[in-house]
């Protein structure tokens, strides 16, 4: 176990402490500030956050403790991406070019790309080669300030690529991000279910799903609902059998078409309805009633060069709870970065920094049913702090595009400090000395 670690002189302390349940509304731009504060963190646990000269008493009162000087900084809980699916095999660089030169999704997935690469890619990566893939991406999630993951499954579809995939998730888990497994069988019909999908279905729910429970490899199930996909019924039937099997339930909901599954998912009791670019006034109001997260996903349509983003501004009026996540993936997000997705929630979505902040950190945590231990800076959750190089929270999304993340703090243990640009005119310069 690492020393006691106290973070001292933050110019701005995001705490997001306050009541239970996630953010909705005005609480959703309530950061709970304080000017000059500390955190001090041990057994990987927060023991106090506040007040500098508060936080810094207790710590001399309890012995020895490694002290950090944050020299006015924002320090803020890390990022919980509540949507992604990290373990891929590799990149589609080439639908990302044919897509530019203005190839359609049929084009592409003729040309032998599209998510059937994928899924071609996941079932015959060795799984030691998946799971240095793996790795790579959350170390990358890491340098920009995710401490907590969500990761789906759903490129192997069969019963040997979706179990690799899901013990890879399971091997990586706590190295040195906490991964959140969910089991997304449900993310396309196989090729060889393209005639009967019903069947595909039934054999999920009777098979693969009871032998997950089993194995204990994923806690959420979720399901693509749109068209060309799964419809409705079949997610009902699919997500209805999970809940009984005790998963916790997420849905990709009102992506490309409107389908419903947005009210599904409240209906259902989901922790999440993802996506919802195409979620109207009556979804908004039925999410902001309800206690399922409304998880927005502002990176895809970025990458697809899409100009729907999802209505932030409605959802957020009608009182639903906003989450954001990256969607990190080969096809339509390939970014890990959560400061990114802040940038495009405040620039397209209009969301303020405050609330996009909220959203990706206490509100993203509900989303993965741990905002009882990650999230915010409380006494007793786990110490994931970030340092930024910034001495103001609005200047991580008004830099866009830029990692800001000066120091990744996991469990009160650093796992990631930037590296120093290395000054070439310098070392040139004493070359010539010599
Ligand atoms: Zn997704």
């Amino acid at each position: 176990m690492s020393e006691p670690l106290l973070i001292r002189h933050a110019g701005q302390l995001v705490t997001l402490r306050g009541p239970e349940g996630p953010r909705r509304g005005a609480a959703l731009g309530d950061l709970g500030l304080i000017q000059d504060g500390a955190v001090l963190m041990r057994d990987g646990l927060i023991e106090a956050a506040g007040p500098s000269n508060e936080v810094e008493t207790l710590a001399r009162e309890t012995g020895h403790v490694v002290e950090l000087d944050a020299e006015g900084r924002v320090v803020m809980p890390g990022f919980v991406d509540s949507h992604t699916h990290l373990a891929f095999g590799r990149p589609r660089l080439v639908d990302y070019e044919m897509r530019i030169r203005g190839a359609d999704y049929h084009q592409i997935a003729e040309a032998g790309g599209g998510i059937l690469s994928s899924v071609k890619a996941v079932r015959g990566a060795a799984p030691e080669d998946l799971e240095t893939q793996a790795r790579r991406a959350v170390h990358q999630c890491a340098r920009h300030g995710t401490t907590t993951v969500e990761a789906k499954s759903g490129y192997g579809l069969d019963e040997n690529g979706e179990l690799k995939t899901l013990v890879v998730l399971a091997a990586i888990d706590g190295q040195p991000l906490d991964i959140v497994s969910t089991y997304l069988g449900a993310h396309f019909i196989p090729p060889e279910y393209q005639k009967t999908p019903d069947v595909y279905v039934d054999w999920m729910c009777q098979e693969m799903m009871p032998r997950i429970k089993r194995q204990k490899l994923a806690g959420f199930a979720d399901v693509y609902c749109d068209r060309g996909a799964f419809t409705l019924e079949q997610a009902r039937r699919y997500l209805s059998a999970a809940a009984a099997l005790g998963f916790e339930l997420k849905i990709h909901a009102e992506q490309f078409t409107h389908s419903g599954a947005a009210r599904l998912a409240v209906e259902l009791g989901a922790a999440s309805a993802d996506h919802l670019e195409q979620a109207d006034s009556e979804d908004a109001a039925i999410l902001g009633r309800s206690s399922t997260v409304a998880t927005l996903l502002p990176g895809s349509v970025f990458h697809l060069g899409l100009d729907r983003y999802a209505p932030a501004r409605t959802l957020i009026e009608n009182g639903a709870a906003v989450a954001l996540a990256t969607d990190f993936n080969p096809g339509t997000s390939p970014t890990c970065s959560m400061p990114m997705v802040l940038s495009l929630a405040c620039t397209f979505m209009r969301m303020s920094p405050a609330e996009a902040i909220s959203a990706a950190t206490i509100n993203g945590a509900h989303a993965v049913r741990r905002a009882h231990r990650v999230g915010s800076l409380e006494p007793g959750k786990q110490g994931d702090v970030l340092v930024i190089n910034a001495t103001d929270y609005r200047e991580i999304p008004y830099h866009f595009g830029v990692n800001q993340v000066a120091m990744t703090i996991k469990r009160g243990a650093v796992i990631y400090q930037q590296g120093e640009v290395v000054n070439h005119t310098a070392k040139e310069n004493a070359a010539d000395a010599r």
